[in-house]
């Protein structure tokens, strides 16, 4: 049978199959070869006798993530607030960054919308004008959720972003059965409380998939070099063919086409700047290594 691991709790990992949730434990093949099954590999298993089932292949992954560890996924929403707190643009960069570097799609998503006007959040977001939609939502009064949704539908994705901005508020509005299985119910509320623990993954009523994770709070640069930067900037990437050197890092080089988009104003010079910034942190990362 073949199926995806949706978590993996003391020894055991769960798959969802076409016919149900088996649970198998972590044994078979993967000692000799070394693999360890992740939340979010598609694998092959044999049930047993007892009901249990035993892993034989993981099948290729996509992506691999190792904070939080899982694989296969397609979307990375990436969560910030207008306001309380305010926006970290370099966290956010990175984790663009990190979606792009890994073949997973970005979606920035501003949650608290209701703290500010249209005006104020179209501005705070003007950077990825024509480069990234910014999806506006607010967890307190349901606005934007169902256009979340219809961004999420049919994908697997992720909710990335530091902690304060929402995510756990908008995962329960997503998966509202995922808070009374981690934590039962809240007292104060009686609704589903929200606080994950481990690594699990939840269908969505619209169809894929939401990993909920205990943290996707920092971003991951290793898959990365500086010299791979600027793929990861769509407004560098589609004008690289306006540079006169093919291995241009932008900076100082002649004949330029990044550093000309930027004083025509076609690229917003925070994004720029940003490029600059990684680049640089980068550079000396590997130095450092
Ligand atoms: P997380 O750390 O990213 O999971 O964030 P939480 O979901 O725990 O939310 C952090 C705080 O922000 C809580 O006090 C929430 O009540 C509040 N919050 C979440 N969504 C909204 C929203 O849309 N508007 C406002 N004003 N507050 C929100």
């Amino acid at each position: 049978m073949r199926g995806r691991i949706i978590k993996g709790i003391g020894g055991f990992y769960y798959i969802r199959t076409e016919q149900g949730i088996v649970r198998t434990r972590g044994r078979g093949i993967f000692r000799k070869e070394g693999i360890t099954p992740m939340v979010g590999d598609l694998v092959e298993i044999e049930v047993l006798e007892d009901g249990d089932g035993v892993v034989n292949a993981v099948e290729p992954r996509r992506n691999l993530f190792s904070r939080p560890p899982v694989v296969n996924i397609d979307c990375m929403v990436i969560v910030f607030a207008p306001a309380e707190p305010s926006p970290n643009f370099d966290v956010i960069d990175k984790f663009l960054i990190t979606a792009e570097s890994k073949g997973v799609t970005p979606v920035l998503c501003m949650n608290k919308k209701d703290l500010v006007t249209e005006e104020e959040a179209g501005e705070l977001t003007s950077r990825y004008r024509g480069v990234y939609p910014v999806l506006r939502v607010s967890a307190c009064t349901g606005e934007g959720i169902a256009e979340l949704k219809a961004e999420i539908a049919g994908k697997a994705s992720a909710l990335a972003g530091p902690s304060g901005v929402g995510k756990s508020s908008i995962t329960n509005l997503l998966i509202p059965d995922a808070g009374m299985e981690t934590s039962g119910l809240s007292h104060k509320t009686g609704r589903g409380r929200h606080t994950t623990r481990h690594v699990e993954i939840f269908g969505l009523s619209g169809g894929g998939m939401l990993y909920d994770t205990p943290g996707f709070t920092s971003f991951d640069l290793s898959d990365v070099t500086e010299d791979e930067l600027d793929a990861c900037y769509p407004e560098i990437c589609e004008r690289l063919g306006n540079c006169r050197f093919d291995d241009c890092h932008h900076i100082h080089e002649p004949g330029c086409g990044i550093r000309e988009a930027v004083r025509r104003g076609e690229i917003h010079p925070l994004r720029y700047e940003s490029y600059i910034r990684n680049f640089e942190e980068l550079k000396e990362k590997r130095r450092n290594i």
